[in-house]
């Protein structure tokens, strides 16, 4: 028995995500990224003294559209503390959060892992404010603080310890990344990081009841560092205690480059941030109406689009997956069918020669030059036997480089499929007339010569020959 097995491993994760609000979650300051250091600051921002917070009315619509798409009951009040600590991004000395009353309680995420449906129970959803940035000059050796991050919406978003694989939290992550993209109310990049982990991990003896003691993974910006931190957090923490020691209650980093966890700082305990509620906010008062509301505003969710794939269409689990990976694609898939009812083949065209061109080109689909309906057509164009598969590649090609129609691409280049059974005829009879050897051969029994000519008549009218036909006459010309 290797050593992984006499120990069960748990996770529970804390997922930060940026609300996609134009401006801050308590000043008036833009809430985008990527400008000049500093430009987006207000007095608020700053933290000059005086200077009262005011709630963003769009933060907590999102935070309860979030809410409702993760099956939270939200709150009708909720409330804002002060969180203490001193640090340069942070000016005021205090960050605003929500800590005994949060917005939204007890929800739920389920995911699909190698086919298995599996459930993550949410703790919360709660509201606070981003810090700044502090930037360390690499030439100059000089520290610099940007406070345009300061004061962006942030919710967080806390698990239960139902985790018990790296790969399960990984998959909870990116459905939750879904649930983010699909309500629109941030967009999940954990790159730029509008989307942050940290992960807790402990380990337990097989059978024990009680968790063990959890140290906190901070720093992992990208779903393979997750699991590979989870990962080797799990093995650093068996070999302490196979080797009789005691795991410790500890902020740890990961180091990308290494693959490894190092320790930051022993976990601080809530006192130590002496929380208490913000006297400049009063509690946020929610009612059924409001609620309401933001719920018949609410997309079809990922997986309930998942569901209706799935069962509707008649579609594998695997294209379905990719379908469904954001709501864009599944529009786009759904309004080629509207066009053509051909769901499987519809499917086939976008998930390999669409997303090929796409991928190659660095596109979107939203960008497509290929329009669901053009797309839609050129299947149909197969199903009629206007044009052969192979064809449609090549009008295809042409599709994407003008955007034009399949229609205007087959007329113009005339490839449409030759079915006329007189030229077939016409262009076989003089195939067999050019190649007295090779008849001579089939007819003393080379059945491979049948190929031959099939080959000699897709030559001769540029693979525009109707396949079915050209079998058909030549069987009963050679027969
Ligand atoms: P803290 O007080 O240290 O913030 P919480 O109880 O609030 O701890 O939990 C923070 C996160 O850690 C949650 O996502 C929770 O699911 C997870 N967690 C709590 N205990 C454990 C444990 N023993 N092992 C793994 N994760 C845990
Ligand atoms: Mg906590």
């Amino acid at each position: 028995m290797s050593q992984e097995q006499k120990f069960e491993t748990v996770i529970g994760l804390e997922v930060h995500a940026q609300l996609l609000t134009d401006s801050k979650i308590f000043a008036v300051s833009g809430a985008t990224s990527g400008k000049t250091p500093n430009s987006l600051t207000d007095s608020v921002t700053l933290g000059l003294p005086g200077c009262l917070p005011v709630l963003n009315r769009r933060v907590v619509d999102f935070a309860i559209k979030l809410g409702l798409a993760t099956n939270c009951s939200i709150q009708k009040m909720s409330t804002f503390s002060r969180k203490h600590y001193f640090y340069p991004d942070l000016p005021k000395g205090y960050q605003i959060s929500q800590y005994d009353l949060p917005l939204c309680k007890d929800g739920f995420v389920e995911y699909r892992l190698n086919g298995e449906l599996k459930r993550v129970n949410l703790t919360r959803i709660h509201l606070e404010e981003d810090a700044g940035k502090n930037i360390h000059g690499e030439s100059d050796g000089i520290s610099y603080v940007d406070l345009n991050r300061a004061g962006v919406p942030l919710v967080e978003i806390v698990s239960e310890p139902d985790m018990r694989r790296p790969e399960e939290a990984g998959a909870y992550l990116k459905q939750l990344k879904q649930i983010l993209r699909y309500t629109e109310v941030c967009d999940a990049n954990m790159e730029d990081g509008s989307l942050r982990c940290d992960a807790n991990v402990s380990v337990r003896p097989i059978g024990q009841t009680e968790l063990g003691v959890k140290v906190e993974i901070k720093n992992l910006n990208s779903f393979k560092f997750v699991e590979r931190a989870i990962q080797h957090e799990v093995e650093r923490q068996i070999a302490v205690i196979e080797s009789g020691g005691t795991i410790l209650q500890e902020t740890r980093l990961f180091d990308e480059q290494k693959g490894t966890t190092r320790s930051m700082r022993s976990k601080e305990e809530a006192a130590d941030y002496k929380y208490f509620p913000d006297p400049d906010l009063p509690p946020l008062i929610v009612d059924s109406e409001w609620i309401g509301k933001i719920k018949d505003s609410l997309p079809e969710l990922p997986n309930e689009i998942y569901n209706r794939f799935i069962n509707y269409y008649k579609l594998d689990a695997y294209t379905v997956e990719i379908l469904t990976l954001e709501s864009f694609i599944a529009r786009f898939f759904e309004q080629a069918v509207a066009a053509h009812n051909n769901p499987q083949a519809v499917s086939n065209w976008i998930t390999s020669e669409l997303f090929g061109r796409l991928n190659k080109e660095g596109l979107s689909i939203m960008d497509s030059p290929v329009s669901p309906e053009n797309l839609a057509s050129l299947v149909r164009m197969i199903d009629e036997e206007l044009i052969s598969g192979k064809i449609a590649k090549t009008v295809f090609d042409e599709m994407f480089e003008s955007g034009s129609s399949p229609e205007s691409v087959v007329e113009k280049k005339g490839l449409k499929q030759l079915s006329d059974p007189d030229i077939l005829d016409k262009v076989i009879s003089q195939i067999l007339e050019k190649n007295p050897k090779q008849l001579e051969e089939y007819r003393s029994g080379k059945d491979k010569m049948f190929g031959f000519f099939v080959g000699q008549v897709m030559k001769e009218t540029e693979g525009r020959a109707n396949p079915v036909m050209v079998n058909d006459i030549l069987k009963a010309k050679l027969a």
